[in-house]
C-alpha cells in the first residue's frame, strides 16, 4: 500500500499547442484580432489600489452587464474563469445522478474528462454519418444533456427548435446549451432560460470577443440553477473573478460597434475560405463557428497537419475515431487564411495532388 493508490488519478484535457515562435496560429480558435482599444484605456487607468481588495464574488459590474445585454436579472447570470470554469462547476453542481449523462460522440473533448473527474457515468451519443445531432437520441432517460452549439470541432448548428425538443423531453434534468461558438452565426437559446428551469446556457469571451487571456466565461439560466450553481462555487473557491478581468470584460462587453465588426470580419473570411478550400479538393460540414472541419478528397490529414506544422503554420488534428481524417481549421485574418491556402496549394502540387 502506498499513498499513490489513493491518488485521483485523471487523463486530462489536451489543449492545443501555444508555440512560441512566430507562427500562423490557426489550432485553438482563437480571434485573431484584439480586443477594443477601450480594454487598453481601462487598463491604462486602472487604479491599482482596488487590487488590495478582494473582487465582488458576483462579478460585480460584469454580471450586471451580461444580464442587461440579454434582458435577465443579475440573478440569472453566473460568471467564471472561461466557459471551462463554468462548465466545470456545472458539470459538479447538476450531474449528480446514476443515470448517464448525455453529450455527443464527436464534441468539446473536456466533457468525458470532467465526466471521469467527478465520477459521473456518461454515454456518448453517436453523431449521424453527416455529423449531425439527432434529437430523439436525447429523449432516452439521463441524468443530465450537454450539447455545444455549434457543436465543436465540427462548426455544425442544432436548429433552436430541435434544441427546444431536447430540453422539452428533459424536464427531469439539467440541459447545458454550450455556446462557445454562438456569436459567429448561430442562433443563441439565452431567451429560452425564462422558459424552461432545467436550461443552462453557457458562453465564453474566449472567442467572439477576443479575450480568451483573460478567461471569463458565463452562463445564464433560471435563479433556481444559477443559485445551487454558486452554492457550490462558494463552497470551492468565492473569488473566482478577479478584479481587473471584472473591469476589462465590462469595457469589452460594452463596445457592441467593435464586437460586431471583428465577429463579421471572421465570418466574411470564414465564408471565403470555404470557397478556397472546396476549389483545393477538401470538403467539410457547413460551419457557423469561426473554425472550419475540413477533410481532403486523396490526402490523409494527418500527412497536411504535419506538413502544415513544418512550414510554420499550425491547424488542429485530433488522432480520434471518426474524425482522424479531418483537419480544425481556425478563421484568422485575411492575410493568414491566404497564407494557409497559399500552402495548400504548394503543397498539393509538390505531392501530385492539385488538379
Ligand atoms: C473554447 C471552448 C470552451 C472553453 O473556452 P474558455 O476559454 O474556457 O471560455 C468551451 N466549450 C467549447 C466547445 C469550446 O470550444
Amino acid at each position: 500500500m502506498s499513498w499513490e493508490d489513493n491518488v485521483r488519478r485523471v487523463i486530462p484535457y489536451v489543449p492545443g499547442e501555444q508555440p512560441k515562435d512566430k507562427v500562423i496560429k490557426l489550432n485553438t480558435n482563437e480571434n485573431p484580432y484584439p480586443p477594443s482599444v477601450k480594454v487598453r484605456n481601462i487598463l491604462r487607468e486602472y487604479d491599482i489600489d482596488e487590487l488590495r481588495l478582494y473582487p465582488d464574488v458576483n462579478g460585480g459590474e460584469l454580471r450586471e452587464g451580461l444580464a442587461k445585454l440579454h434582458g435577465l436579472r443579475p440573478e440569472q447570470v453566473f460568471v467564471g474563469v472561461g466557459s471551462d470554469d463554468v462548465l466545470a462547476m456545472a458539470f459538479m453542481t447538476f450531474f449528480n445522478s446514476k443515470k448517464p449523462i448525455l453529450f455527443p460522440d464527436i464534441t468539446y473533448s473536456f466533457y468525458d474528462v470532467w465526466a471521469d473527474l467527478f465520477k459521473i457515468p456518461y454515454k456518448m451519443v453517436p453523431l449521424n454519418d453527416e455529423f449531425r445531432i439527432v434529437k430523439e437520441d436525447y429523449y432516452e432517460e439521463n441524468g443530465g444533456v450537454v450539447i455545444p452549439n455549434p457543436n465543436a470541432p465540427t462548426g455544425v448548428e442544432k436548429s433552436a427548435s430541435d434544441l427546444e425538443d431536447i430540453i422539452k423531453a428533459n424536464k427531469d434534468s439539467v440541459v447545458i446549451i454550450d455556446e462557445a461558438y454562438v456569436d459567429f452565426g448561430a442562433t443563441s437559446l439565452v431567451t429560452l432560460v425564462k422558459k424552461y428551469d432545467n436550461l443552462l446556457v453557457v458562453q465564453t469571451f474566449s472567442k467572439s470577443r477576443a479575450m480568451a487571456g483573460v478567461r471569463i466565461g458565463m452562463a445564464f439560466g433560471s435563479d433556481k440553477l444559477i443559485k445551487y450553481l454558486n452554492d457550490v462555487k462558494f463552497s470551492f473557491n468565492s473569488y473566482t473573478m478577479n478584479r481587473l478581468a471584472v473591469a476589462v470584460g465590462k469595457a469589452m462587453l460594452d463596445d457592441t460597434d467593435y464586437f460586431k465588426n471583428i465577429v463579421g470580419k471572421v465570418v466574411a473570411t470564414r465564408e471565403r475560405t470555404k470557397v478556397e478550400l472546396s476549389r483545393l479538393g477538401f470538403s467539410f460540414p457547413d460551419s457557423k463557428a469561426n473554425f472550419i472541419f475540413a477533410t481532403h478528397r486523396t490526402v490523409p490529414a494527418e500527412d497536411i497537419f504535419l506538413a502544415a506544422r513544418e512550414a510554420g503554420i499550425y491547424v488542429r488534428y485530433f488522432k480520434k475515431p471518426r474524425i482522424d481524417n479531418y483537419l480544425r481549421i481556425t478563421i484568422g485574418t485575411d492575410d493568414e487564411m491566404e497564407a494557409l491556402i497559399r500552402f495548400l496549394k504548394s503543397y498539393l502540387a509538390e505531392i501530385g495532388e492539385l488538379n
